[in-house]
């Protein structure tokens, strides 16, 4: 659950308002940096320099602190909507543990998840691994008619009604299931634009 757009412009409108604390010469250079970083650039880049005391929003979400919309879980591993979802039912694998390496085990359920997500009939499902402040999660992507570009934010009515849809025992009609094959985990970490 990466940073918002607005909340993304806000930070950057705070730290473009420090620019002239750097030397003039490289003013202009940090203030272009700054603009071009996405959202999770921007929360990587806040981390780094330290500018930012933050605590892991994932073993936030773990805790029960942030309010999220599970659809799955076993013992090391949740599953939860994107708030901020690229697509109808963009789904986030958290393992339990706050670590760098995504565990064997959070590839298997991530797998158990994208059959899971089928439920939505997307075109495909894509799964690419990210990480935000040192904890490693899987994303479950689906596509349908268009590439996903955009995020955006979703109603609680929306979300609660898709965590329906996936929680439901049965499926429907064969259209319902991907094969195993068309699911793929990536071995290297990638972001979802
Ligand atoms: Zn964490």
């Amino acid at each position: 659950m990466p940073l918002t757009q607005e909340q993304s412009n806000q930070i950057k409108n705070q730290l473009l308002e420090n620019l002239q604390f750097f030397p003039e010469n490289q003013q202009e250079l940090i203030k272009q940096k700054i603009l071009s970083l996405s959202p999770n650039e921007l929360e990587q880049f806040l981390k780094e320099n330290k500018l930012v005391k933050q605590e892991c929003i994932f073993c936030s979400i773990l805790k029960g602190e942030i309010p999220s919309y599970k659809i799955n879980e076993d013992e090391n591993n949740i599953a939860i909507l994107e708030i901020n979802p690229l697509s109808r039912g963009h789904t986030l694998i958290i393992p339990k543990k706050h670590i760098n390496k995504i565990p064997d085990s959070t590839r298997d359920f991530t797998q158990k998840v994208a059959r899971q997500l089928a439920k939505l009939k997307p075109k495909q499902i894509r799964l690419k691994q990210n990480n935000i402040l040192g904890h490693q999660i899987m994303e479950a992507l689906p596509v349908y008619d268009e590439e996903p570009k955009e995020r955006k934010k979703a109603s609680a009515t929306e979300l609660k009604k898709i965590q329906k849809e996936l929680i439901q025992k049965k499926s429907r009609g064969k259209a319902a299931s991907l094969s195993k094959k068309e699911i793929k985990i990536p071995t290297l970490p990638e972001r979802i634009p």
